[in-house]
């Protein structure tokens, strides 16, 4: 589609990650009109933007990919555990090629302006190009990591060399080989850009501000006999994740920490460290992330792994995180990461010693001096969870700015819906998920779609999400951020990585299976609460209707 001027649809979906795509399809099969629209020229989402070297899944790949088409499952063969990020967007190439979406899909449309028109019940979609589309529903699949951050270092601009952040990354090759190379960051993006780049540099000079506990990924390819068995075990593979608490294969232990002896218990240690990905916390001892004793036993054991790689004692302590357990920031996997400061030419900068004060023309400046280089890589994250919602120009009934409305954080019910913006979604957004994302993702798409099936079935044309419900699901997350989850407060799960930003929990802290509890007693009151009166008066409190304590 190009010079479209005004589209007019049952659906208008905005961002063309996984979620969006998937709930493209939904709505596409269920035969409604829709169009979705992406600020990229391409589909793929994080996989779109984030062609850093080294890009790949943390999660095992036929875990990520969409389980909605046993055909499509068993023809993609991921070539490795956790794929990297060029295959990853050949993926969803194919997806929206396989299911005939891509005509449904407007690119380089970055949507300004979304406001709810009270009287024709609809929204009026804005976006830069001057692209507008009037919708009675509206989808904001805009994700929770796809705003980049920068910190407000001075001169950024000002520097001649390349410079480039792990979210933007162009897409034509970098060549680093012989250059200078500064890495600002040790988040998941900088661990997995680092070992990359340092065989090839003169230099890597990574500055960091917070050490991560990184472990390590233990990619592999897929042999031929393990493309056999997932294709054979596709539906077993499904119905596990399908219900797994995390959207993951890995088991569940049901061990706690102390049950096991000293003994017992590093040969435990040695067998969770050995698993790939996110199986170090889904398979730990399962009270890892809620008893601060468990959850330092197991960082111990981590921090002496790290000691064991790292040669110079004073850069693996360095390398140590002090202020914050295992999972208590979003843990990195990586491959050959600690084993890069053994190299000679890669050198650490402790940005608690050694603040940057500055970005000039040739370097970055600290209180030790000005070092000069050939590239800039910012690997310093994103504006989590609620920076692209806050950046769609959102506006509810009667006038109400969704920033304004989510100024002290984001208010949700189920991370799928706010009060006070009727007949939109943001599967995919705040307080939603915190695993495997493409399945609690999947599942608040599956919500939303049968959500209007129902009212279409029943004749009603415009969908809120109860005030009581919103209140309940967000106190619950809040309540559980601080009394059951292992997140340290200076996480940008807080969003405390953005200066000035309301400091306010921004994952899903109850699990999935509270997701879909709350989703189960919706459908199952057939979403008392849901449906406003035709003069748009609130319909009767939804917390009650479904039997919740408020
Ligand atoms: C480097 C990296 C690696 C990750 N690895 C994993 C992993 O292994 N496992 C995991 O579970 N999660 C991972 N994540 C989290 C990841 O964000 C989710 O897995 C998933 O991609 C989210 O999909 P989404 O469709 O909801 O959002 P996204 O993939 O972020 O897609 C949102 C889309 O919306 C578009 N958009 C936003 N605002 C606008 C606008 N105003 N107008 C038009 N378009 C807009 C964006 O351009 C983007 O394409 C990773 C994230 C990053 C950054």
């Amino acid at each position: 589609m190009s010079s479209d001027a005004g589209a007019d649809v049952d659906i208008l979906i905005v961002g063309a990650g996984v979620t969006g795509i998937y709930q493209l399809y939904l709505a596409r099969e269920a035969g409604y009109s829709v169009q979705l629209v992406e600020q990229g020229s391409g589909v793929g989402g994080t996989w779109y933007w984030n062609r850093y070297p080294g890009s790949r899944y943390d999660s095992e790949s036929y875990t990520y990919g969409y389980f909605f088409s046993e055909e499509l499952f068993k023809e993609w063969e991921w070539s490795e555990h956790f794929a990297g990020q060029p295959e990853n967007e050949r993926y969803f190439n194919r997806v929206v090629d396989k299911f005939d979406l891509r005509r449904l899909i407007r690119f380089n449309t970055t949507v300004t302006s979304a406001v709810w028109d009270e009287t024709s019940g609809t929204w009026r979609v804005t976006a830069q190009d001057g692209y507008t589309a009037r919708a009675r529903y509206l989808v904001a699949a805009t994700g929770v990591l796809s705003v980049p951050f920068y910190p407000n270092v001075p001169g950024r601009e000002s520097f001649r060399g390349e410079a480039y952040h792990t979210g933007l990354w162009p897409d034509a090759e970098v060549d680093f080989t012989g250059k200078r190379v500064a890495v600002i960051g040790t988040g998941s993006s900088g661990v997995q850009v680092i070992p990359i780049v340092a065989p090839v540099a003169s230099s890597v000079t990574v500055y960091q501000r917070t050490p991560n506990w990184v472990t390590p990924l233990h990619n592999r390819p897929i042999t031929p006999q393990e493309q056999a068995e997932l294709k054979a075990d596709f539906e077993k593979i499904r119905d596990t994740v399908g219900k797994s608490p995390s959207g993951f294969l890995h088991q569940h232990s049901d061990k706690s920490t102390f049950e096991d002896s000293p003994e017992e218990r590093q040969a435990f240690y040695e067998r969770v460290w050995q698993l790939g990905g996110f199986g170090k916390i889904i398979s730990n001892y399962r009270d890892m992330t809620l008893n601060p004793a468990a959850n330092a036993e197991w960082s111990r054991f981590v921090a002496g792994k790290i000691r064991a790689v790292v040669k110079d004692p004073a850069t693996a302590e360095k390398l140590i995180p002090k202020d914050h357990g295992y999972a208590g920031k979003r843990p990195p996997y990586g491959t050959g990461y600690f084993e890069a400061y053994n190299r000679p030419n890669v050198s650490l900068v402790d940005l608690n010693e050694t603040p940057i004060t500055a970005v000039t023309e040739t370097g970055i400046e600290t209180a030790a001096g000005l070092q000069e280089f050939d590239i800039i890589v910012w690997a310093t994250g994103f504006d989590f969870g609620t920076g692209a919602l806050r950046r769609l120009g959102v506006v509810g009934r009667d006038g109400l700015p969704l920033k304004d409305y989510w100024a002290d954080g984001p208010l949700t019910y189920l991370g799928i819906m706010t009060h006070g913006f009727p007949n939109f979604f943001f599967p995919g957004g705040p307080h939603g998920a915190a695993g495997n994302n493409p399945r609690y993702n999947g599942d608040q798409s599956d919500f939303v779609a049968e959500l209007l099936d129902f009212a279409r079935e029943h004749g009603h044309r415009v969908i809120e999400a109860p005030k009581a419900l919103e209140v309940e699901w967000t106190a619950m997350v809040n309540d559980a951020a601080i009394t059951m989850s292992p997140f340290n407060e200076q996480s940008y799960f807080f969003g405390a990585n953005i200066p000035g930003k309301a400091k306010a929990f921004l994952l899903n802290s109850l699990g999935r299976p509270k997701l879909l509890q709350m989703m189960e007693i919706a459908v199952k009151s057939d979403y008392a609460g849901f449906f406003p009166g035709p003069d748009g008066a609130p319909g009767p409190d939804g917390a009650e209707a479904q039997g919740i304590s408020k």
